[in-house]
């Protein structure tokens, strides 16, 4: 049989999921705080519940798709008699450390727990390529996997509660700086007329042809010694120089390229200016 399934939010993210277990034949109860967002699904066929209590006794499982961390304490705390029984799956972005302190409450509450990071868009929910990691209670995910994974790939990070959210986070920076660096190049190259659709196709096919590169540097952090007879910390400095100067020259700042020149510099002044540029890594750490 079906297992039944509440969700707990139903913005952009949690409408998508609410509506994709539902077209998946789960019998659904939805609550949202303005209770108008409920309305389109209980016409679906989902059960609008007036309140969380209400909306978390109805299943099995419980979805919590809110805004941010504190949302989340804010609508479970006053609810943990009702979660007992239940798995309680948080879909809601948090920062590792959030998610750690969630799973520890739920585990002083008895409660079943599991977090989750969504590496997806709203209506690429249900699709294979939406993936969505899981961390925390290993058991929970076996019980919930088969409804797991009809919200797209469903992948097991770990015990540790802040697997998931910190592999979103690590994924997104990635996603970030190289948006940025879009950004960035958009700057510089409309400063003689190009626009930033021509600039953002340039972009793409020059990091198609470097993004192999990716994993050959990866390898030599794994190896963990900078002495590659690479691009060393000296050179790059020169590089990222020039960079530098030529936004500048052109009259756009350089803001954004500057934090990599500064690490660099450091390394450079403590001795590492002839190490691989990698060594960088180790800068990032804060001690
Ligand atoms: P929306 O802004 O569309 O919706 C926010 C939801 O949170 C609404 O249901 C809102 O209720 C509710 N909410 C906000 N504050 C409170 C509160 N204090 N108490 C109760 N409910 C509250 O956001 P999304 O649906 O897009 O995002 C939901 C989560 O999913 C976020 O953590 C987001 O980071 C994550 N996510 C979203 C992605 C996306 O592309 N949209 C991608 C990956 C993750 P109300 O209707 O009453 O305002």
């Amino acid at each position: 049989p079906k297992r039944t399934v509440t969700v707990l939010g139903l913005g952009a993210m949690g409408s998508a999921i609410a509506q994709r277990l539902r077209d998946t034949g789960h019998d659904t109860t939805v609550w949202n705080r303005t209770a108008a967002k409920t309305r389109p699904h209980a016409e679906a066929g989902s059960r609008a519940a007036p309140t969380v209590a209400a909306a978390v006794a109805a299943s099995d499982i419980v979805f919590v798709v809110l805004l941010d961390h504190a949302s989340v304490r804010e609508h479970l705390e006053p609810v943990a008699a009702d979660l007992k029984d239940r798995t309680v799956v948080n879909l809601t972005t948090t920062t590792p450390n959030q998610a750690r302190d969630t799973a520890a409450w739920a585990a002083e509450q008895g409660l079943t727990y599991l977090d989750g990071a969504i590496m997806a868009v709203p209506s690429m929910i249900g699709e294979p390529h939406s993936r969505l990691l899981y961390s925390g209670d290993a058991g929970a995910y076996e019980t919930a996997r088969t409804v797991l994974e009809t919200l797209g790939t469903a992948e097991f990070e770990g015990a540790d509660a802040g697997l998931a959210s910190l592999k979103d986070m690590a994924l997104l920076s990635a996603m970030d700086l190289m948006f940025a660096g879009y950004v960035q190049a958009i700057a510089m190259m409309r400063t003689v007329g190009a626009t930033a659709v021509d600039t953002a196709e340039e972009v793409h096919a020059w990091l198609a042809a470097m993004l192999p590169h990716g994993r050959g540097l990866a390898e030599i952090i794994d190896g963990g010694t900078y002495d590659t007879g690479g691009q060393s910390v000296d050179f790059d400095r020169i590089g990222l120089a020039s960079l530098i100067a030529a936004s500048r020259e052109q009259g756009v700042r350089a803001d954004l390229l500057e934090p990599h020149k500064k690490l660099l510099d450091e390394l450079a002044a403590t001795g590492h200016g002839a190490d691989d540029w990698l060594r960088v890594i180790e800068r990032l750490t804060i001690h």
